[in-house]
């Protein structure tokens, strides 16, 4: 008798703990961005990772549990950076391929910082508001990274594409674990998915470099079976393709994701319609755009968001100038030469970016926000805010920003978590950010950030980087 008692207790024990904690954000407007509802005086019952329901008004103070007062504040859900790269810290030394510094710092010291700085980066995204990620591309080791975000409270969720099915190698990223494999001729590509499949990739990522050497037409049976093969295994294709004729071309064979914009020439009708047509998700990523050429020549424009929330160390590391110069890469020596001409170079990409832009969202096309951060000098975390500034000069509405970073980037996380997030509804994961002001207003407010809940658990923004 006495036994079965305690057995009955010690079921009930982990019962509660499975259930949760009840808590209910009282009295903030709640905004959610996949329809523009903005509900004033809400309440969002939330218990243990979900959220239960959102209702306006009164509620009876004994179904709310442990209540938090949120008058005058605002709630979003969790931001979702839709691609960035883990494998790479965004600091000067992280891609050698496009600029060696192997003689200041060895690439494999990078590897190994990057590696043990995990933690950091994760605490990182959390601070600003962003609770889900996809990373899009990197070595095998990136599905370590998303088991281990998986496994860390503070940390995004995670979505992971495998090493990059490319047209062209990168031998100076490789160092056993490759991030990017050259892919030659369909049947490789073919083996390449099953590979990716046996990881559970939540994408296949192919990178369509396209230059004289290496026409459009040359790749396109490539990515075709890339595309074949992975669809049998229920996993969706995004496609590197900054040219038009590249973007059609990977479109036409079936891309499910477009990253980068198309940036050598505006736009046609028939690309909007194709997008239209085919259920396309489009990635700008329009603040990598000009932090390469910024960074290189000294003119590197961080944001406070950025000096304030992103890693020192990856920061201090971005000045040139402290390099010395026998040991600057030809490149990073041109840009220093003539800053001018890397500005215009910035300016034209941008001229051409920010219009195609207004015209896909203008067309209706899923536009998902990202970054790609983790390049030279797009800071994993506040890079969001920089690319947020951006979309709003293409000339998006701050409500149509906010929904690129919420609703529809869920879209591009994808499978059964991806349904999950980026609303704030009931059955959805409790993943929230709450602001001081409203970002419907003026979108520089998105990074007014007060408190971050993720998966049910409060984090006091201030608290998160101590
Ligand atoms: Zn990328």
């Amino acid at each position: 008798m006495k036994t079965r008692i305690l057995l009955s207790l010690c079921v009930l024990g982990i019962a509660v703990a499975a259930r949760g904690e009840k808590i209910s954000l009282v009295g903030a407007t709640v905004i959610n961005p996949a329809d523009g509802k903005v509900m004033p005086n809400a309440t969002v019952v939330i218990n243990g990772d979900k959220i239960v329901r959102v209702s306006m008004g009164k509620q009876d103070a004994a179904a709310l549990g442990k209540q938090i007062d949120c008058a005058g504040k605002f709630i979003l859900p969790g931001y979702i950076d839709t691609h960035v790269h883990f494998f790479q810290s965004a600091d000067l030394f992280t891609r050698p391929d496009a600029a060696d510094f192997n003689s200041v710092r060895p690439y494999k010291d990078e590897v190994a910082w990057i590696k043990s700085h995990l933690d950091d980066v994760f605490a990182r995204y959390i601070r600003c508001g962003i609770t889900s990620v996809v990373d899009v591309g990197g070595p095998m080791w990136n599905f370590e990274v998303r088991k281990t975000a998986n496994a860390t409270a503070k940390a995004p969720r995670v979505a992971v594409a495998g090493p990059l099915i490319s047209s062209i190698s990168r031998e100076k990223l490789d160092l056993g674990d490759p991030p990017i494999v050259k892919i030659d001729g369909p049947e490789q590509a073919r083996e390449f998915v099953r590979k990716l499949a046996d990881k559970k990739a939540d994408l296949v990522k192919i990178w369509y470099i396209v230059d004289k050497d290496h026409p459009v037409d040359a790749f396109r049976p490539t990515v075709r079976a890339t595309v074949e093969e992975s669809h049998a295994r229920k996993i969706r294709v995004a496609v590197h393709a900054t040219e038009l004729d590249t973007a059609r071309a990977a479109v036409e064979e079936g891309a499910d994701i477009l990253v980068h914009s198309v940036y050598d020439k505006p736009i046609d009708d028939a690309f909007v319609k194709l997008l239209k047509d085919r259920h396309t998700i489009l990635c700008p990523t329009l603040v990598v755009f000009e932090r390469y050429g910024r960074t290189f020549s000294h003119q590197l424009n961080l944001t406070p968001e950025e000096q304030k929330w992103g890693n020192p160390e990856v920061i201090a590391s971005l000045d040139v100038t402290k390099i010395p110069q026998d040991k600057l890469p030809d490149r990073v020596r041109g840009a220093l030469a003539d800053p001018n001409a890397v500005l215009d170079g910035i300016k034209k990409t941008y001229e051409a970016a920010l219009p195609n832009l207004k015209k896909l969202e203008d067309a209706g096309v899923t536009i998902a926000a990202g970054t790609d951060a983790g390049n030279i000098g797009t800071i994993h975390g506040p890079a969001l805010f920089r690319e947020f500034q951006l979309m709003k000069e293409a000339g998006l509405t701050n409500m149509q920003i906010l929904q690129c970073a919420t609703a529809n980037a869920a879209k591009l996380f994808g499978g059964e978590t991806g349904a999950h997030i980026g609303k704030i509804e009931g059955g959805y994961f409790a993943d929230l950010v709450i602001l001081k002001s409203n970002p419907v207003d003026d979108i520089a407010h998105a990074s007014d950030i007060d408190t971050v809940i993720k998966n049910g658990v409060v984090y006091p923004a201030d608290s998160i980087l101590r």
